[in-house]
């Protein structure tokens, strides 16, 4: 179990929540009242705070800001029925952030820190969840260095927060995907299967150029052979194919480990639905679908946890997908959001109660 957390907290004076409305909210453009904040120093992590949320100092030379030095994760907690708070699976989240944190030579959070921390933050503003269908609270958990120096070495000193934004409906209209044969999100080797900014900021200048040609999005493919699918922009990809479930296996450390598609994985098999992880070639794909088998394709994320495709853009062949004939995806959507607002029994030990 969890141990106690000696948490600093000094709250804010006056709540921003009054006069504003939760419904509808967009994504990641409000935070709640306060954050959780704990610097590593010397070896060990100092004092943590709850603290009024606010903007941090940062010294030019800071080390994030020159070498990337910096991760994060992404969450959400749920209202249920009883009026209560649950997060969906955060110790997943937990063990993938020191996962990254080793990738980027940064140290690893305590579990109290990171599952206690967000707790307690939570419940004091607990009155920013919002209690409306399909909306929820997000959390975002992340670390930088904190160095003033600009010599190339792993940092000294490290900050982790966490902050906290209501969101609505995360709706995605049916997505336009490009099958992407020069660009690369992640090779054998390198930092793919880390939830590190530095992806992010490589993808944008591909996915840029997919929107220049009309596309929501990229299809990743291997770095070698460009042959073997990877993950739709920030997503982990699913097709179905004559009623199969097929995603990519992560073992070439090439693919994010996402929450989402782990879930995803667990309630198709409870559904009946057969699910293989392994290798998939754009080519196979392309030849079930002239055969008429492959029939649904989506993305799978903590954001929209679901995101249908509509079309699939390969070399000079499209492939085309009816979101209004999506059975697998909604039966699945159906089902996690179920568990996630305590209309159904947590059968997994997935909801981790505020
Ligand atoms: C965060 C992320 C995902 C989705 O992971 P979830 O845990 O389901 O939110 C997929 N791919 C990439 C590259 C990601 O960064």
């Amino acid at each position: 179990m969890i141990a106690a957390l000696d948490v600093k907290v000094t709250l804010a004076e006056k709540s921003k929540l009054e006069g504003v409305s939760l419904e509808k909210i967009p994504f990641g453009r409000m935070f709640t009242d306060h954050m959780f904040i704990v610097q590593y120093e010397n070896g060990s992590w100092q004092q943590p705070e709850i603290k009024p949320y606010q903007s941090i100092t940062i010294d030019p030379s800071n080390a994030a800001l020159h070498y990337g030095q910096s991760i994060f994760e992404g969450i959400k907690a749920y209202p249920t029925p009883g009026g209560e708070v649950a997060i969906f699976r955060p110790m997943d989240n937990f063990h993938r952030f020191n996962i990254s944190a080793e990738r980027m030579q940064m140290p690893t959070v305590p579990e109290e820190i990171f599952i206690e921390g967000m707790r307690q933050l939570i419940e004091i503003d607990k009155a920013w969840v919002p209690q409306y269908p399909d909306h929820a609270l997000y959390i975002r958990p992340f670390m930088f260095a904190s160095d003033d120096a600009i010599g190339v070495r792993p940092s000294e000193k490290y900050t982790f927060i966490i902050i906290l934004s209501p969101t609505g409906p995360y709706f995605t209209a049916p997505m336009r995907i490009y099958v992407e044969e020069h660009f690369v999100r992640a090779v054998p080797g390198g930092v793919g299967y880390a939830k590190t900014a530095g992806n992010y900021a490589a993808s944008m200048y591909p996915t840029a150029k997919a929107r220049a040609k009309g596309y929501d999005q990229v299809l990743w493919t291997d770095a070698l052979e460009h042959r073997y699918v990877q993950e739709i922009g920030v997503m982990n990809v699913f097709f179905i194919v004559n009623g199969k479930a097929l995603t990519p296996s992560l073992e070439a450390g090439t693919i994010l480990a996402g929450v989402t598609r782990n879930s995803v994985i667990t309630v198709l098999k409870e559904m009946g639905v057969e699910v293989e992880e392994r290798p998939i070639a754009i080519e196979e794909l392309l030849e079930a679908y002239q055969a008429g088998q492959l029939t649904e394709v989506f993305g799978a994320g903590t954001a929209a946890t679901i995101s249908q495709i509509k079309e699939l853009r390969y070399k000079e062949t499209d492939m085309f997908f009816n979101p209004e004939d999506a059975p697998v995806a909604s039966a699945v959507l159906n089902k996690l959001n179920a568990i996630r607002y305590g209309h159904e029994a947590d059968t997994h030990g997935w909801m981790l109660g505020v």
